[in-house]
């Protein structure tokens, strides 16, 4: 009989693929089978000590021996790696994409990029609460990026509540991720000068109902992303600034607190909120909305939100490994055993 385990590899063991790779092994139907670095570098320790296997991203001879060379067993290149695997988490920085994807179809696995490749390379995007269903069963997808996941997370339920809805937000980005020293701003304030930005219309390749436009400015920070959002509800949509607030509190992987009486005021709170609940890297997968930011005036709900940008992703890539592998057609039941099996590693 032949072993029901989804055997998944992640390419590219970086600050997504590290996570990723951390979170399929905590499922109890699906385990990695090896993780891909370029050459050998500080992140093999943390594979070696996790008990991953460690394969070359490359099928060059000299690539694979260097690790060998380092100390580090490797047991293979990137082909042997998708001779072993069922699906393929492609977590290399943006852009590679179309290259990689190819070597996914020879060898016949299946695949998911994510939100750093287009739309256009994938024909196919992913977020748990807006297109599951769709997702089911397909040869690959894009986990959408962390800011329209964030965006998703709440404006999917809005958007079913009242059936239909118009979005202008802002995204307040960080500049590098803490572990990146190669990108800024370091003390300046950074328009995107592209307008509007590709986050809020990225939304509509999960959920193209939703009307949205962003604009988008990265500030010198590292720890998250902020959210400015006005969403403009239909007539007679029968909300209220309540509603909408318990809504988001009944959604999964939304946080609502209330900033004020909390004192969780800023992203700076925030993240050591994150870090007291104990997850590794200090990573928050939820979205956290604050509450006394949610006001409804006539048609236009105005909000903030803030997006852990090296977390939020991590769980939906988890269930759109089982959409993909056609294993739960249930959004909210996949969602569910993601995050209990992740709870369990920290109770
Ligand atoms: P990263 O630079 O931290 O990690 C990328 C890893 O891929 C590195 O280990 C790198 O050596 C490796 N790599 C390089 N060339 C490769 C190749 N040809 N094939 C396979 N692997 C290769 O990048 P990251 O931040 O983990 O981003 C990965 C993807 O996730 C990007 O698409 C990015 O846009 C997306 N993403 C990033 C964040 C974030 O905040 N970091 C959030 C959401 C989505």
């Amino acid at each position: 009989m032949r072993d029901m385990t989804i055997k998944v590899a992640i390419n590219g063991y970086g600050t997504i693929g590290k996570r990723v790779a951390d979170a399929v092994s905590c499922q109890d139907d699906m385990e990695i089978i090896g993780v891909t670095k370029t050459r050998p570098s500080f992140g093999c320790d943390l594979a070696v000590r996790k008990g991953y296997p460690l394969y070359c991203t490359f099928d060059d001879a000299d690539k694979i021996s260097a690790f060998g060379e380092a100390g580090y067993d490797c047991k293979g290149g990137l082909k042997d790696l998708m001779a072993a695997a069922d699906i393929v988490i492609d977590c290399s920085p943006g852009k590679l994409g179309a290259e990689n994807k190819q070597k996914y179809q020879d060898a016949g696995v299946k695949w998911i990029f994510q939100g750093g490749e287009k739309h256009a390379m994938t024909g196919l995007s992913y977020t748990s609460c807006a297109n599951h269903m769709q997702n089911m069963n397909a040869e690959g997808t894009r986990v959408v990026s962390c800011n329209t996941t964030g965006l998703s997370r709440t404006l999917v339920p809005l958007y079913e509540a009242c059936g239909s809805l118009s979005v202008e937000c802002t995204m307040i980005r960080r500049a590098a991720d803490p572990g990146d020293s190669k990108k800024g701003p370091i003390n300046a304030i950074k328009p995107v000068l592209k307008v509007p930005s590709h986050h809020g219309p990225d939304v509509m390749t999960v959920k193209p109902e939703i009307n949205i436009n962003s604009l988008a400015v990265a500030v010198p920070t590292t720890i998250m992303h902020v959210h400015s959002i006005v969403a403009t509800l239909p007539d007679g949509h029968g909300m209220t600034t309540e509603s909408i607030i318990e809504m988001w509190k009944n959604q999964p992987r939304v946080i609502v607190m209330n900033g004020n009486e909390t004192g969780i005021t800023t992203t700076a709170e925030v993240m050591e909120f994150a870090r007291d609940i104990g997850r590794t890297w200090g990573d928050l997968h939820e979205i956290f909305v604050w509450e006394d930011g949610v006001k409804l005036v006539d048609n236009n709900l105005y909000y903030f939100q803030a997006i852990h940008q090296e977390s939020d992703v991590i769980p939906e890539n988890i269930d759109a490994i089982r959409a993909l592998m056609g294993t739960e057609s249930d959004w909210k039941a996949s969602v569910a055993k993601t995050d209990a099996a992740i709870s369990a590693l920290f109770d």
